[in-house]
């Protein structure tokens, strides 16, 4: 399947194409993805700086509601 990703490499908003899997279930599937424009292939190390990156926001959005 496919999935979009900002690419490490080209630094890109892009789309990876991911080999193995049929149903997107966690950024975990993502290992392994390539890079349709510079073939980059994301590893392990990629996706759990992608997923820090994630929960960071989502905690500063929740502090932000709550009024701090
Ligand atoms: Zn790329």
């Amino acid at each position: 399947m496919n999935t979009s990703y900002e690419c490490p490499s080209c630094g890109h908003e892009t789309v990876f194409y991911v080999k193995t899997k049929t149903e997107f279930k966690s950024y975990d599937d993502l290992i392994g993805a390539v890079c349709i424009i510079c073939g980059y292939t994301l590893t392990d190390e990629n996706i759990k700086r992608y997923v820090r990156d994630i929960a960071i926001k989502c905690l500063q959005e929740r502090l932000k509601k709550t009024g701090f």
